[in-house]
């Protein structure tokens, strides 16, 4: 490159990266990946080596991280916290050389004996040093610039595995260095509660972890469940018999009660390390929580000693980095996905790019609402992060990539209101981030859960048709929709795995007897949405027959008892949906029938007459009430209205008993209702 060309790049360099800094240690948002920084950070740092004279003092290269926000008072580093430097050839030819460079460091020849490391893990998290004072914690702090942090001990002292106090015969001073992370687990449970509240996510696991211990509020960072893992130290005083090894001081740290994590190895030379490096590859996904490396040290700290530090990083040491978890690509359009319980599921269909060791062509946008609020358009550059073994995600547009106006993403206008799959109607419940296909019972999507919730035990109770068969039989067509499973014949499940005569012959008797069931059962293994075994039994308790039930509107349902206005719409929209009404007909036509109760079906005497109960009864509940006149035909609304035929009228009736009189309905009590439904 020609000199002015170098200098102005190098200049645009040091710019975008002080802002990337500055979003980065001090906001605790990122703009751009890791990856992408640290590839600007190496230009800037070959251009710096080819170009000595552009060279800054203040230029990124020099310095470790950003300095302290102000918010929190400084804490002076007594010895500074520094960076590593980082490897990130793909190959193992990283350890190699680091290995090559500390010989030709320490001048050995090829015939001497190989030098003894120990290898970490390097934990994506925040840098925090622990000063303990006589055994007790009386101080944590960031990194900050590496010379003067903040100081966090309060937000520190919430986290649970940080000792108080030291066990054991602890030095007078010992400041602890390591890093605190939040455990994947918990930063997918707090993003999934903060979604469903309709509240912003963490970017990342290092994100909340860092911006859990900025917080000014301690009693907000004690919400977030954070780690800490030990793996260095600063200062340390009066310590009488201090080991003299990298692995004996971790050691050491674990015996005063110090988290240190157990994934970390002892062993001698290059190919020690490359093993290292390979066998935590494979762990990776594995883990608790994120790395997104392994860190190589010279055990002995005498050696440590001998060589010392350059360019505030230790020579000693070295970070063998692995492909990033986080990549940026371009949005090519929006999808929405239908779940096997019919959730809609907004997915960004992507660039395909590499991140987190495979090649990600979609990721997910979890639901409308997060869309929205991380505002995500088709042809937006978005940060994509796909980390262990969860999917793919997008985390954020990276600010100002736009072209143009774009409209935005809207959900139900997209799809039509209708299920992308199935065609019937979406929902969103109230209270609810997630949209929702309506047709369970029919919809492609929702077969395999419907299929496995009707035979579930609880439900239609089909021994033996379990996820392996149900897998098999909707994979081969052999089941589409449910009623097709009375359908099935013996030679169909025979060339099915693990189907032998007596299998077969025992999933179709389970499914023979599963005909004969209770309503209540049945309008379980429908599936309906909030609809569980207990409001199964009141509803079938309520209607008595299917047709009553089939029959019902939103308003129906509300006066059964326990069914709040939100269930009640969810069951008045599933029986509305054609699709799933069809697949009850086809069901009953199967041969599915619930047996008439064993005591003889009372005469239907009420039957077409509409009543209204108010007040206490001297001796029915209103349950029993209501069951008894249903029993006998009747109705029960819970409005007076002209066509109300009866109103049942107890003690402190209020504004029913009021409407009824100006109405001038017929009034009924208790004796008067006994006596109509044929003697008490
Ligand atoms: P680093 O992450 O490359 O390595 C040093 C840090 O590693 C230490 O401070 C320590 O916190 C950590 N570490 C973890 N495990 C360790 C172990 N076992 N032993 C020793 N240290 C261990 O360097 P850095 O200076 O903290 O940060 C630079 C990195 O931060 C960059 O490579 C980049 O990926 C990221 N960054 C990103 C942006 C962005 O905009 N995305 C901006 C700035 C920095």
């Amino acid at each position: 490159m020609r000199k002015p060309d170098a200098a102005a790049r190098a200049a645009r360099l040091r710019e975008d990266i002080a802002r990337y800094d500055r979003a980065y240690y001090q906001l605790d948002a990122p703009l751009v990946p890791d990856a992408e920084y640290d590839a600007l950070y190496r230009e800037l740092q070959d251009l710096e080596r080819a170009h000595p004279e552009l060279l800054r003092a203040d230029s990124p290269t020099q310095r470790v991280g950003a300095a302290p926000l102000s918010t929190f008072a400084a804490v002076r580093h007594r010895v500074p916290m520094l960076s590593l430097e980082t490897d990130t050839s793909a190959s193992l030819d990283g350890a190699r050389a680091f290995d090559q460079r500390v010989r030709a460091r320490l001048g050995l020849e090829d015939s001497d004996p190989p030098v003894q490391y120990q290898a970490e893990l390097k934990f994506d998290g925040l840098a925090i040093s622990l000063r303990y004072e006589r055994g007790e914690l009386v101080c944590g702090a960031t990194r900050g610039d590496g010379e003067t942090g903040e100081d966090v001990t309060s937000n520190v002292r919430t986290i649970r595995s940080v000792p108080l106090r030291l066990s054991g015969n602890a030095p007078p001073v010992l400041e602890v260095r390591g890093e605190v992370v939040m455990l994947r687990a918990d930063f997918e449970r707090f993003n999934a509660r903060q979604r469903a509240l309709g509240k912003t996510t963490l970017v990342n696991p290092r994100n909340g972890a860092a911006g859990s211990i900025r917080q000014l509020d301690p009693r907000l960072a004690a919400q977030r469940p954070l780690r800490f893992f030990a793996y260095g130290w600063g200062e340390v005083e009066g310590w009488g018999e201090q080991p003299d090894t990298q692995h004996g001081m971790l050691d050491a740290f674990a015996a005063f009660g110090l988290p240190v994590a157990a994934q970390r190895a002892v062993g001698v030379g290059a190919e020690f390390l490359a093993d290292f490096h390979a066998r935590t590859a494979a762990q990776r996904d594995a883990l608790a929580f994120d790395i997104d490396g392994v860190v190589y040290k010279v055990d002995r700290l005498d050696v440590q000693r001998e060589l010392g530090f350059r360019n505030r990083e230790p020579v000693w040491a070295m970070a063998h980095k692995y492909p990033a978890q986080e990549r940026s690509t371009r949005v090519l359009a929006i999808d929405v996905q239908v779940g096997r319980t019919g959730r809609l599921t907004p997915v960004a269909k992507l660039e395909p790019v590499f991140v987190g060791g495979v090649t990600v062509t979609n990721a997910t946008l979890h639901n409308a609402d997060e869309v929205a609020r991380k505002d995500v358009r088709v042809g937006d550059r978005v940060i994509v992060r796909r980390a262990g073994d969860v999917i793919p995600e997008v985390v954020g547009v990276v600010p100002g990539s736009r072209q143009g106006e774009v409209p935005w993403f809207d959900l139900p206008a997209q799809l039509g209101g209708r299920c992308p799959v199935c065609g019937s109607a979406i929902e969103r419940p109230e209270g609810e981030a997630d949209w929702r296909c309506t047709g369970g019972l029919y919809c492609a999507a929702q077969r395999k859960q419907a299929i496995l919730h009707y035979a579930s035990r609880r439900a239609m109770d089909i021994e033996g048709l379990g996820e392996r068969l149900v897998d098999q039989l909707v994979d081969r067509e052999l089941v589409q929709h449910l009623p097709d499973i009375y359908a099935l014949r013996a030679e169909q499940l025979l060339g099915l795995a693990r189907m032998g005569d007596r299998s077969a012959a025992n999933v179709l008797g389970a499914i023979e007897a599963s005909k004969h069931t209770t309503l209540a059962r049945f309008v379980y293994a429908l599936g309906i949405r909030h609809v569980g075994e207990a409001t199964a039994k009141e509803l079938a308790r309520h209607f008595g027959n299917l047709d009553a039930l089939l029959a019902a509107g939103a308003q129906d349902f509300e006066q059964v008892s326990d069914v709040g206005p939100v269930v009640a719409a969810s069951i008045a929209l599933f029986f509305a949906q054609p699709h799933n009404r069809d697949v009850i007909a086809k069901l009953r036509a199967a041969g599915v029938a619930f047996p008439e109760k064993a005591v003889a079906r009372p005469a239907q005497t009420l039957a077409g007459r509409s009543f209204v109960l108010t007040g206490t009864l001297p001796r029915l509940t209103r349950d029993e009430a209501r069951a008894r006149i249903e029993a006998a035909g009747g109705k029960v609304s819970g409005s007076v209205s002209k066509k109300t035929d009866y109103v049942v009228v107890g003690a402190e009736a209020g504004s029913k008993f009021a409407r009824a009189r100006e109405l001038g309905l017929k009034l009924l009590d208790e004796a008067q209702l006994l006596e109509l439904l044929g003697g008490a």
